[in-house]
């Protein structure tokens, strides 16, 4: 590849956090695509093991952790006979990060779980191509602050971000006058609140567009993906939250745009497939080719847009105050959020009762300005107390 100068044929070791989820197991595709280019290091999984084994096997990386310590002697039994180091539980993937011999992480671990490894991750200077977008709701500050500091790149993952990121390229002193995140709308867009009320997970977990996993489905499918969306957004791009638009553009082609101080309008297009704003992330400043599939203009007579209906999908407005409220206000969202998709996935609750359920989390805070790490896992922790008690005890409290 004689165009590609020689920076990048140095060889990237990888730690990719999260291997066997819907991210993890696309970024191993891009980096099997690039073998002069890329080397798995370290792969990671929370529970499941079969996976990771058959992983390990595969790419013989020089560590793996499983972070559900139960399935540690499965593991380490399977991958007896091979020169692979073997761990488990929270502390381990947390440090992992750290080693020497890693040389960029990829964060695809879903939920709060991924703040503290990218934290350390940036402590120990590792740049990381991000996906996990909670660690930016819940401690953007915190994040955006300590990478600045220590001169860590976080490159985005998340289509939407990739694709700003993207459009900025080349026009890093010219103003901003906005970005336009696009949205699918997901499997409901269109219906009412009284269908809403009535959808089962298996119903949620259809998306139109994109195969991802159990828990961004379902906050696609209720906006709250959006939402989440937003305030990365806000932290990655150092933005004003007038300066985010949320447009619904079903057909998932334009995956974000900037506007810029002169009116002009850059955006990224492109079939959705992951595995493009992966790759990007990996090989930044430079693109690779590859064999994914082309987008063939004709094949889309229209795309078309239109304005998110908040009404019904309540949690993108409930992310929009969480993000103008700052604090610990963002971590009680995601708690939540999280708290009430879980519940929601196990048929404990409606569709509909998941904005009631944040909204009460919300109302209920103790407001913290600048939180630190420890404040957000306090935050974090009541939080879930707080949800699930109201849950597990059938109280109606919260239905306002
Ligand atoms: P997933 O559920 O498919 O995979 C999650 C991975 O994290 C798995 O490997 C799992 O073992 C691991 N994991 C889960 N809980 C953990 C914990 N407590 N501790 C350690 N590891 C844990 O999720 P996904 O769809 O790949 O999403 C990963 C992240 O990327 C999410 O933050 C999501 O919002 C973001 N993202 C995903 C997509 C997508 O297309 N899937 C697109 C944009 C952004
Ligand atoms: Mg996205």
């Amino acid at each position: 590849m004689p165009h590609i100068n020689s920076e990048l044929h140095k060889i990237k070791r990888i730690a990719i956090l999260g291997s066997t989820g819907s991210i993890g197991t696309q970024t191993l595709e891009v980096m099997d695509a690039h073998p002069s280019l890329f080397e798995v290091e370290v792969l990671t999984a929370a529970n499941n093991v079969d996976l990771l084994i058959q992983q390990a096997i595969k790419y013989k990386p020089n560590v793996v952790v499983i972070q559900n310590e139960f399935h540690y002697s499965k593991l380490s039994l399977a991958l007896s006979s091979l020169p692979i180091k073997v761990y488990a539980g929270d502390e381990a993937l947390a440090q992992v990060v750290e080693m020497d011999s890693v040389d960029m992480v990829v964060m695809a671990i879903v939920g709060f779980a991924g703040l503290k490894p990218t934290l350390n991750a940036i402590d120990a200077r590792k740049p990381i191509a991000i996906a996990n977008k909670e660690t930016f709701v819940v401690a953007g500050q915190l994040v955006t602050q300590k990478a600045k500091a220590a001169g860590v790149n976080l490159y985005p993952v998340d289509s939407e971000h990739s694709a700003i990121f993207q459009c900025l390229a080349g026009e890093f002193h010219n103003p901003l006058e906005k970005i336009i995140l696009t949205a699918s709308g997901g499997p409901f867009r269109g219906k009412n609140l009284d269908f809403l009320s009535n959808v089962t997970p298996a119903m949620a977990l259809k998306h139109p567009n994109w195969s991802m996993g159990a828990k961004i489905t379902i906050d696609s499918a209720s906006l709250m993906n959006k939402g989440l969306e937003v305030i990365e957004a806000y932290w990655l791009f150092g933005l004003k939250v007038s300066q985010i638009q949320v447009l619904v553009h079903p057909q998932s082609i334009i995956h974000s745009m900037v506007q810029f101080a002169d009116g002009s309008i850059k955006a990224q297009l492109g079939l959705p497939d992951m595995k493009l704003p992966i790759q990007y992330a990996l090989s930044y400043p430079h693109r690779l080719p590859n064999s994914f599939l082309r987008m063939d203009f004709a094949a889309y007579s229209q795309l078309t847009f239109e304005e998110p209906d908040t009404e019904t999908f309540q949690n993108l407005n409930l992310a929009f105050q969480a993000l103008e409220n700052g604090g610990n206000i963002p971590c009680i969202l995601n708690a939540a959020n999280e708290m009430a998709v879980d519940a929601f996935l196990k048929e404990k609750i409606r569709f509909t009762d998941m904005p009631h359920l944040i909204r009460y989390a919300m109302n209920q805070a103790t407001p913290i300005l600048k939180p630190s790490f420890e404040d957000l896992f306090e935050t974090d922790l009541n939080t879930r107390l707080l949800i699930s008690n109201v849950i597990n005890n059938k109280s109606t409290i919260w239905k306002d």
